[in-house]
């Protein structure tokens, strides 16, 4: 690890008068100080977010939720807002990771982690995003890489916070010494072939304040479900959040989001325009599944996750729509 200055910050002024070239910020810091142990950031100053209080606060309003991106992950999933309206946000934030990681990460963390590909996280592989030439993965081993979007760089999008928060149509605002932006999630994450060393749009300079969510209505039923190799813990290998606004058994309008399929967090448009205006039912949720691949564009060691993220969003879209009521067989679906 290199030498680096450390300035721990209690205003948001504050960091941002500290953020400049050559910094990097910290929040919980369970991810930048992984980077940081292996070798792959250099910072000369690391910007300790993590005291600055007023990040930190759930506020719960007739439009709907702001969440500061100190709130840590248990904080979320336990808020009762989050538990009663957004379901499926409690349900990703409260079994990403382990109990004691969920106490220490930040959401603003969660959402800017950068991506697991073993390839990317070795320094010693010159890999697309790290600047270098070699796609390691697309004839290595990729077993936990991405189906769709794939060509470029085929690392999948980690944070499973991203997905229903996407499904939810939530933003985040954006703060600099030049003032506020606000992005919606969905745009803020940047393909391989917008930038192949980035997965976000977050400027030098700025800071993530806050994440913002749309009010829902009573007729609003979310789910989301995460596939891993471990029940225990670990990155999802497929995930799926699903909100739909229900009238009756009718879906009004579905919104449907895949985590680790592909380099952002992914909208299945097909299967949400499959589902809006017809009466829920099993066989229409499994269409909806088969509706999520098409395109699909497997490597040779994931054709699997074709499969599994089928079975993910048929099970997820019957448990957002009550027809479902227990899962034991995703990640955390026995709740
Ligand atoms: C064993 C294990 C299992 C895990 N499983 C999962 C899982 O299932 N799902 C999942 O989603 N994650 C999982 N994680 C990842 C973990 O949730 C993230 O590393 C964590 O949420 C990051 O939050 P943090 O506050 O520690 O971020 P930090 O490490 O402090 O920061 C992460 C990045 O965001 C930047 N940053 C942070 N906050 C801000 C801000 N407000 N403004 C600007 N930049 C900012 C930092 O500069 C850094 O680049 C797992 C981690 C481990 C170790």
């Amino acid at each position: 690890m290199n030498r680096f200055s450390f300035v721990d910050c209690t205003s948001v002024e504050h960091a941002l008068g500290e953020l400049g070239s050559g910094t990097e910020v910290k929040a919980g810091g369970i991810d930048v100080l992984d980077r940081l142990k292996e070798g792959l950031d250099q910072p000369e100053k690391l910007v300790n977010i993590r005291n600055i209080r007023s990040l930190a606060a759930i506020e719960d309003s007739a439009q709907g939720l702001r969440i500061g991106p100190l709130a840590t992950l248990t904080e979320v999933s336990e808020h009762t807002a989050v538990k009663q309206n957004y379901a499926a946000l409690a349900h990703a934030t409260g079994h990403a990771a382990t109990p004691q990681i969920r106490n220490v990460a930040t959401i603003g963390g969660n959402l800017l982690q950068r991506p697991r590909c073993w390839y990317f996280r070795n320094a010693d592989f010159p890999c697309r995003r790290k600047g270098g030439e070699i796609r390691f993965a697309q004839d290595g081993e990729n077993q936990y890489h991405a189906i769709f979007d794939n060509h470029i760089c085929a690392i999948v999008a980690p944070s499973s916070a991203a997905v229903p928060l996407i499904a939810f149509n939530a933003q985040v605002e954006l703060t600099s010494k030049d003032g506020k932006r606000t992005v919606p999630l969905e745009k803020f994450y940047l393909t391989p072939e917008q930038n192949v060393t980035r997965e976000h749009s977050l400027r030098p300079g700025e800071l993530l304040t806050a994440v913002v969510i749309p009010r829902t209505s009573q007729n609003t039923k979310s789910a989301y479900q995460k596939y891993g190799e471990k029940d225990s813990h670990d990155w999802p290998i497929a995930d799926a959040a699903v909100v739909l606004d229900m009238d009756g058994n009718t879906v009004r309008r579905a919104s449907i989001v895949m985590g680790a399929a592909a380099p952002t967090p992914m909208r299945a448009t097909a299967s949400e325009a499959l589902l809006s205006g017809k009466a829920l039912n099993e066989q229409l949720a499994r269409q909806a599944g088969k509706a999520a691949m098409q395109g699909a564009t497997p490597l040779a060691h994931n054709g699997y996750k074709v499969g599994l993220f089928e079975t993910a969003i048929y099970r997820t879209v019957l448990f957002a729509g009550g027809l479902m009521p227990r899962d034991r067989s995703a990640v955390g679906g026995d709740v």
